[in-house]
């Protein structure tokens, strides 16, 4: 029958690889206190919401969108103390624009290279891409093997290294000296992600200056604009005009364009709301550490890993969740992931729901 035949076809057609995957799992999460996607918590005030509306009024809807979108990337350049001779290419988050890059790199038995663990897509988006992909494993304390990425990057020859500052879900920023040693010994190109700028003082637009073959990626997701989706990408014109090619031309919607211009105009309230953020981060960390967790990690990002007693860390996962309290577990997402949990960084009520759970759950 033709449901059999499907199947059959679909199994002919699909790439084994694509087959072996899994779409990537978004939890339901409606009426919970949602900690498990490291999203800004805070809202716009209401009058800046009636604003943004005004705004909206004025955008065409029947046009496509301008997909230079000029004033938008000068906005970034400014707000974010980039060297006026780099160039930005937007990406719908900046998810696509990992894909982006890879499309351009992307040739059979090249190999994509990243320390492990880290950010899942950049694995998957090799595979998307028919590259390899090499996971160098981190040391104990979640630092750079250092020795080990060299060789990897030696004996892969690796056409792109992804190092994200802070790293998700590690949450620690790596050392700059071994960063360098990366960038210098890599034959491809090194991204630095730094999707978790904003909570951390150490960045990495100066790399650019040093090595030809760096380019440096952001996001507005973990300022407040994760619905929103956009990513921004950083270098030189040689590198981003190539990456502009592969670029869909209506990638960002006049929506986005439109609300991230007008965000960007109210960057004290988002730099302000991540500031709170940072300092709830510092009142998680210390109320996190009094309770029986077998391991806390330091955290540089919006986000606190956190390792439960052995075999506990699903039950506490749902002991949370049915407490209302949406988590990421990610025991059994990597071998030296075993037992963890990470926490996003909310606002002080959620924060406080959450320890009132982690109590319960902790305790019987
Ligand atoms: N890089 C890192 C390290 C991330 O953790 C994430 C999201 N969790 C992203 C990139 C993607 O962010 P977005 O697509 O929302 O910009």
């Amino acid at each position: 029958d033709l449901e059999r035949a499907t199947q059959a076809r679909v199994e002919q057609c699909v790439r084994p690889e694509i087959r072996a995957l899994s779409a990537y799992h978004v939890p339901p999460s409606s009426g919970m206190v949602k900690l498990d996607a490291m999203e800004n918590p805070y809202r716009w005030p209401g009058s800046m919401v009636d604003q943004w509306l005004e705004v909206l009024r004025d955008v065409q809807v029947n046009r496509y969108p301008d997909p230079a979108c000029a004033e938008l990337k000068e906005d970034l350049k400014l707000l974010m103390g980039v060297d006026p001779r780099h160039q930005v290419v937007l990406g719908n988050g900046s998810d696509e624009l990992i894909q982006i890059i890879a499309m351009c790199l992307a040739q059979p038995g090249r190999t994509i290279l990243a320390p492990e663990p880290s950010f899942v897509m950049y694995r998957m988006i090799a595979t998307f891409c028919g590259m390899a992909y090499r996971g160098v494993p981190l040391a104990e304390d979640f630092a750079l093997d250092l020795p080990a990425t060299l060789q990897a990057i030696e004996e892969t020859q690796a056409a792109l290294v992804f190092l994200a500052q802070p790293n998700n879900p590690t949450g620690n920023l790596f050392d700059l000296d071994a960063v360098k040693q990366i960038c210098a010994a890599t034959p491809g190109l090194v991204v630095i992600d730094e999707a978790y700028m904003a909570f951390t003082d150490r960045h990495h637009l100066s790399l650019m200056d040093e090595f030809d073959n760096v380019v440096v990626m952001r996001t507005l997701s973990k300022m407040g604009l994760a619905g929103l989706r956009l990513g921004m990408l950083f270098g030189p014109p040689q590198w981003l005009s190539e990456f502009e090619k592969v670029r869909l031309p209506y990638n960002i919607s006049v929506l986005t364009e439109a609300s991230a211009r007008f965000a960007l105009n109210h960057f004290d309230v988002m730099k302000a709301q991540t500031s709170e953020l940072r300092q709830n981060r510092s009142e998680l960390m210390a109320a996190l550490q009094k309770l029986s967790f077998d391991k806390v990690w330091p955290s540089e990002a919006n986000f606190i890993l956190v390792r439960t007693g052995s075999g506990q860390a699903r039950k506490v996962f749902e002991r949370l969740k049915d407490a209302g309290v949406l988590i990421k577990c990610l025991d059994g997402a990597h071998p030296q992931l075993q037992d963890c949990l990470r926490l996003t960084v909310g606002t002080a009520d959620e924060n406080r729901l959450l320890l009132q759970a982690l109590h319960g759950a902790m305790n019987d």
